[in-house]
């Protein structure tokens, strides 16, 4: 199968910065694929190497099989959801869906039904005479997707599409938006700095950082298995064990993550066996999360370990600058890439 876009050691680079570093992935078609990292990782920068916004210093760009690096914006067949909606505001609703089409110079009874079909398809089939400024945050970004998806592109980039949006908002669209990608079977190109919006939307999640895919896997893979550091901490806040401490538990000078909900508090006088690791400590801090609680405890040697733990009635025998036990199982040891690259 052909990949809808495919990246051949891109590079993007600004003065001093290497925007985009010797980046090489490939996008299945129909996938959800998400590009994950921090502000000024280099996600917009790759959008805009896809849509042709933007021209690699050096390697190159293919949709569909084809080669396009030197081909400008409109002659891909990509469409681009910004952040801010980019929405006309003299237009009505209904005019800002049939941009595409009507600049194209399609009839005017052929784009106004196109156009209300979008509206229906995003839900806001009633909403065709109102002006943007009349819309809620939530219904501008659907009327931005409904304009880019009007155009019918095989390739639909989304530029932190929910940022903007308040939680319970940003919650609903998020399933919203992964419903109507199955439905329509589009490719979607997903940026958002959200570890929690990248998994539960994604088939694969790029994880970058300074410029480059620290790692390119499915959700689950990624949290389980970190393959750096830098994405044990992005990806779910694990804590990383590096230098004595690490060999001083595991036995091996290599580094390695644990999750916070694989780490049990117990007595320190708790004996341990050959399965687990376990290491003595001071609470420092409880955060109470409602389903959980995240317990700081700081070792003698001065690492602080994150555990989660359900919150069960028994927790509260531990108070804070309570000596605790940290117990893991030695499997939910993950051992991470030496290079330390955060
Ligand atoms: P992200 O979307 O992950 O926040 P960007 O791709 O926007 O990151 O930016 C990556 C890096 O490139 C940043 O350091 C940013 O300041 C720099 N950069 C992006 N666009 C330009 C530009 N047009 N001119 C100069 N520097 C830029
Ligand atoms: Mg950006």
């Amino acid at each position: 199968m052909t990949a809808a876009i495919e990246f051949r050691d891109v590079s993007r680079v600004y003065g001093e910065v290497r925007a985009v570093d010797r980046v090489s992935l490939t996008v299945q078609a129909g996938e959800f694929f998400a590009m994950l990292g921090p502000s000024g990782s280099g996600k917009t920068t790759c959008l805009r190497l896809i849509a042709g916004f933007e021209t690699p210093d050096s390697g190159s760009v293919l949709l569909n099989g084809r080669d396009v690096t030197d081909d400008p914006p409109y002659v891909r067949d990509v469409n681009t959801v910004f952040q801010d909606y980019a929405l006309f505001p003299h237009m009505s609703v209904l005019e800002n869906v049939a941009y595409g089409p009507r600049v194209r110079g399609q009839r005017k009874e052929d784009w106004q039904q196109r156009a209300r079909e979008m509206l229906d398809l995003v839900q806001l089939g009633n909403f065709g005479d109102r002006r943007p400024a009349q819309l809620s945050g939530g219904q501008r970004q659907r009327v931005s997707l409904a304009r880019a998806l009007i155009n019918q592109p095989r390739v639909l980039l989304l530029d932190e599409p929910l940022g903007a949006l308040d939680l319970k908002l940003r919650e609903e669209m998020q399933i919203e938006l992964k419903n109507l990608q199955r439905r329509l079977g589009i490719t979607f190109v997903f940026v958002t700095h959200d570890q929690g919006e990248a998994l539960s939307m994604a088939d694969r999640v790029a994880v970058f950082n300074h410029g480059k895919i620290e790692q390119l896997d499915t959700p689950r893979a990624l949290y389980a298995r970190p393959a750096t550091a830098f994405v044990a901490r992005f990806v779910g806040s694990a804590n990383v064990v590096t230098g004595e401490l690490a060999q001083r538990l595991s036995g091996r000078a290599e580094p390695f993550a644990v999750r916070a909900e694989n780490i049990r508090l117990r007595a320190p006088a708790a004996s341990a066996n050959g399965d687990t690791m376990s290491c003595i400590g001071d609470v420092a801090d409880v955060q109470y999360h409602g389903a959980m609680s995240r317990w700081q405890v700081r070792l003698e040697s001065g690492e602080v370990f994150a555990a989660a733990v359900a919150d069960t009635n028994s927790n509260g025998d531990f108070k804070i600058g309570a000596r605790v036990r940290l117990e893991w199982a030695r499997n939910d040891a993950v051992p991470l890439s030496a290079a330390e690259s955060s």
